[in-house]
Order: C-alpha cells, then sequence, then structure tokens
C-alpha cells in the first residue's frame, strides 16, 4: 500500500547515498550510475563543492522572494550568458518544463510587441519538452497527449532532419521553432548537421524565432557546454534545467537581449525560481563543468567506441549523452543491468540511454561495458 499516486513504474531498488559515480542501496550493495537522476546529477554524488556550498547557503539564506534583489541570480546570470551571447538576459524558474513554458511566452509576446500575429510554434515529432500544458503541446510524441486534450492550440510537428517537412508548416503566423539537437526522451537522436544549417537558414530568411531546448544537452552534457555549440547556430532563445543544479531544482531560460526585453515587470514570474539556494549551487556547477569539457568529450568518444565494439546495435549521441539501439524492448536490459550494478535507462522502448556523471572515468566506462557485454 502506497500513498503516492501511481504515474510511475518504479525498478525496486532503494538508494539510500552516493559517491561520486556510484550509488548504494539499503544493503550496502554498490551500483554504477550511468543515469544520474536523467541527466541531472552532473558532478556525481557528494561532491564536496555541491555539499561545502549547500551548507554555507543553508545557513545564511535559502529562500528570499523575487519581490527583492538576488545577488545569486545575478552571479549566475552572467556566468550562462557569458557562455552563450555577447547580450543576453535570464529568467530563471524550477524545471525543464517551466524553462519551456517561459520560452513560448517570452517568443508570443516578443511578436505581440511588434504588432505582429506570430503565435504558431513548429516542433518536431518524437521531441520532449515536458509535461504542462505548453511544452506538452510541443511534446510531439501523441501518446502522452492521450486524455490531456485539447493542447494549446498552435503547434505542429515537422520530421527531424527533413527541411521540407518544416518548411511545410511554416507561415506568416509562425512565431517560433523549437527543437532539441538531440532528441533525448524520443531515443537519443541526432539532428544532422545539415539539417540545423538548413534551419538557421529558414529562421533568418522567415524572420521566426530559434528556440533551442538544452534541458537535457545543455551544461556540458554533450562536451561543449550547449550542444548547439556543435554546429553553426545562432538560437534566440535556450531553456535549461536538468543538470545545471546538479541536483538542486533549477531552471533557465536565456534570450538575446532584443527578445529578452519583451519581459518586464508582471510579465511572467515564479515563486521559487532562482533561489539563493539553488542559484549558489548552480554557480559551482557551472564552474565546475566549464573546467571539465576536454574530459567529457574524451571520456565521452572512449565510451561511444567501446559502446560500438560490443556491436550489438547502433550507437547514437554525443560526449556523454549515448544511446544503443536494440533490436528488441530493452525493460528487460535495464532491470538486468540494474541486478549486475550499473543504473541505466531505456528511452523510446528500444533505446537504452547512457548519461554518466561528467566527471565519470574510462575505468568507469570499462566497467558498465563488462557488464553490458556479460548481459546483451
Ligand atoms: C526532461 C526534459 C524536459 C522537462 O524537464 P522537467 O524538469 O522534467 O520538467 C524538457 N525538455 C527536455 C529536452 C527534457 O529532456
Amino acid at each position: 500500500m502506497s500513498y503516492l499516486m501511481n504515474n510511475y513504474t518504479r525498478i525496486p531498488v532503494k538508494f539510500i547515498r552516493g559517491k561520486g559515480v556510484f550509488l548504494y542501496d539499503e544493503k550496502g550493495i554498490e551500483y554504477l550510475d550511468f543515469i544520474s537522476g536523467i541527466g541531472v546529477n552532473s558532478l556525481g554524488h557528494s561532491h564536496p563543492r555541491l555539499i561545502e556550498v549547500i551548507k554555507s547557503q543553508s545557513e545564511k539564506l535559502i529562500h528570499v522572494s523575487n519581490l527583492f534583489e538576488n545577488p545569486w541570480q545575478e552571479e549566475l546570470a552572467e556566468k550562462l550568458v557569458k557562455e552563450f551571447h555577447a547580450s543576453a538576459k535570464v529568467f530563471f524558474c524550477n524545471s525543464g518544463t517551466e524553462s519551456v513554458e517561459a520560452a513560448l511566452k517570452l517568443a508570443r509576446k516578443y511578436w505581440k510587441d511588434k504588432g505582429k500575429n506570430k503565435w504558431r510554434f513548429v516542433s518536431f515529432e518524437k521531441s520532449f519538452h515536458g509535461r504542462t500544458y505548453g511544452s506538452l503541446s510541443a511534446t510531439g510524441q501523441p501518446n502522452l497527449h492521450t486524455g490531456f486534450e485539447p493542447m494549446v492550440p498552435g503547434f505542429s510537428y515537422a520530421k527531424l532532419n527533413d527541411i521540407d517537412s518544416v518548411y511545410k508548416l511554416i507561415d506568416d503566423e509562425t512565431a517560433g521553432i523549437i527543437i532539441e539537437v538531440i532528441q533525448g526522451e524520443g531515443g537519443v537522436n541526432e539532428a544532422s548537421k545539415r539539417f540545423l544549417e538548413e534551419l538557421q537558414n529558414l529562421v533568418e530568411d522567415k524572420n521566426i524565432l530559434l528556440i533551442i531546448d538544452e534541458v537535457q544537452t545543455g551544461i556540458g552534457r554533450t562536451g561543449k557546454f550547449f550542444a548547439y555549440q556543435h554546429f553553426n547556430l545562432t538560437p534566440h532563445i535556450i531553456t535549461l534545467a536538468k543538470g545545471l543544479g546538479g541536483g538542486a531544482p533549477i531552471g533557465a531560460v536565456l534570450a538575446v537581449d532584443e527578445v529578452a526585453e519583451s519581459f518586464s515587470p508582471g510579465s511572467h514570474g515564479s515563486t521559487f525560481g532562482g533561489n539563493p539556494l539553488a542559484c549558489s549551487v548552480a554557480s559551482v556547477v557551472v564552474d565546475e563543468v566549464r573546467n571539465i569539457l576536454p574530459h567529457v568529450k574524451e571520456v565521452g568518444r572512449y565510451f561511444k567506441e567501446k559502446l560500438i565494439s560490443l556491436n550489438k546495435g547502433k550507437v547514437k549521441g554525443k560526449g556523454l549523452m549515448l544511446g544503443l539501439e536494440t533490436d528488441t524492448e530493452c525493460k528487460e536490459i535495464v532491470l538486468k543491468a540494474v541486478e549486475n550494478g550499473l543504473v541505466i535507462n531505456c528511452t523510446a522502448g528500444k533505446v537504452l540511454r547512457f548519461l554518466p556523471p561528467l566527471i565519470v572515468e574510462k575505468k568507469h566506462v570499462d566497467m558498465a561495458i563488462d557488464i553490458l557485454r556479460k548481459i546483451l
């Protein structure tokens, strides 16, 4: 008997602590964590600098409302903007879905302020942008809409890597295109370089905002600070969450100044968004991640080669966001992996997904590969 609503199928393991890339259950059994809370624990578990900042900040101030000045937000915003654009601004919230909501609202408001009737959005089949109504409407997975209709009006879905399918959905009322450069929940599907370049041309030609959802791919996950930086892309808006707080709940929207200006006092807000505790933790995460990007690239490359050498299916993804497409449903494999001390996850039915902490080392990759070889 449980008092929890039955939203999740839970794997019957109780983790009670973690250290680095390892998790421990109540019996003291050790597990290699290759999912990191779905890309959240970017610095692994019990990172000394995170413990230290949580202790010291919680002794000073955990929360202050957005009615007052917030130097912790200022500090973190400056760090994020420096990675993004010469002149941009940040809005803080608490999760991925909220960051997408804010991005959609900002995009519509921007065009309204310009006196243009542009309010529609194009997103992609198999995309995932969150579970609240705006972000769910942007999500191109009909099965996630079922039972919750009607969706927010104005969304249509193109095919990833098919630029014609995007052009077909564009009209004078299109406000923005929202895309993950690697679809996470949809099965670690990479947008091709060529497609993204065509998309960049399209948004410039048609005067449309480019919104890149970096909730999963951002903050070093793919080996660049933001995943769009692998390509020749200049998004107007990006959304962040998951890895940003290293486990502290925080989300953010970054927008170039011209667009950001459309949020003015009263336009949008959040009670918890960007509180001192979350921001001071995220600030440490950002500092640490900036220093380990070459490491992410190197271990990511090593891991990808090892996965390919298993010869068990198509290997997809970049950096430490990798997928192995199996030819059968992979739920059973995940259970077997956990029984053997490796925590991974299955997405889009047949794709084993790997999102280890960014501090993972080659020796941990070797351990994971040994377990995978044994169970596959
Ligand atoms: C996880 C995810 C979201 C939603 O984030 P939540 O924090 O669960 O609301 C949005 N977009 C992408 C790309 C994601 O991977």
